[in-house]
């Protein structure tokens, strides 16, 4: 009896232990070969993903992905010195449609309260915070003015639910309303398939190609602007969707 006490007793350190390890691999190591692997799996299960707080760009594609629900919410936050363009509803529709199947249901929230006039990695982070309380499956669209550490950059993903989209710079790089609109647009889709683990292409076409984030000539023209995803892209969700639950 005894040593069927120490086993189970042994067994279930060894078990604790070796989750321990597991999410350390994963969290820590995210980049090695096992850290990556680990990553890959943990991330599927939402309690997980909650509780052990894996908080990066892709972390919540499985989720996202997930054909159970056939809805996602959209929270989309700015005030009206940065506001979306007007079509931005029908982008997001048809580009959560397009790459998930679902519906996007979209909350809007105008009051915004943003002080400077552009942002860091930090400040961005906790604004995000503030806003951002629940664990529950959304995606947060925010528009802020610029960011600081590269005054041109048109969006950024920082974590798994949030895409900001820094709108005086898109409006600096756009020469007329057309190149606006397509930069703006580009750019949501282009932070999208960061959050569903899509990685940059080297076709300078595609959506995800790295250009699309980081222009450094101003004065763009609207036909230089890729504004849809590539078959490429297309298939890589396609991938993730058919492995969720496996
Ligand atoms: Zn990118």
């Amino acid at each position: 009896m005894r040593f069927l006490k120490i086993l189970i007793v042994f067994i279930f350190f060894f078990a604790i232990l070796s989750s321990v390890f597991v999410i350390y691999l994963a969290k820590l190591k995210g980049q090695s070969f096992f850290g990556k692997i680990a990553r890959e799996e943990l991330i599927r299960h939402t309690f997980i993903l909650s509780y052990a707080n894996f908080n990066a760009p892709g972390d919540m594609k499985f989720l996202y992905l997930n054909p159970k629900t056939n809805s996602l919410e959209v929270n989309l936050r700015f005030n009206n010195n940065f506001a979306p363009d007007e079509d931005v509803e029908v982008w997001i529709k048809n580009m959560v449609k397009e790459t998930t199947g679902k519906i996007a249901v979209i909350n809007r929230f105008d009051n915004l309260n943003i002080a400077q006039n552009s942002l860091s990695d930090y400040e961005l982070t906790n604004l995000e915070k503030e806003i951002n309380k629940s664990h529950a499956i959304k995606l947060n669209i925010i528009y802020v003015p610029s960011y600081k550490e590269k005054e041109s950059l048109a969006g950024i993903v920082l974590s798994r639910d949030t895409i900001f989209i820094f709108r005086k710079a898109i409006d600096t790089l756009s020469e007329d309303k057309k190149t606006l609109k397509r930069l703006e647009k580009s750019t949501i889709m282009h932070e999208w398939g960061h959050l569903l683990g899509v990685e940059h292409t080297s076709d300078d076409n595609c959506i995800m190609s790295e250009r699309v984030e980081v222009y450094d000539k101003h004065m763009l023209e609207a036909e230089q602007i890729p504004d849809e995803y590539c078959q490429e892209t297309l298939f890589q969700i396609e991938e993730f969707q058919k492995s969720v639950g496996k």
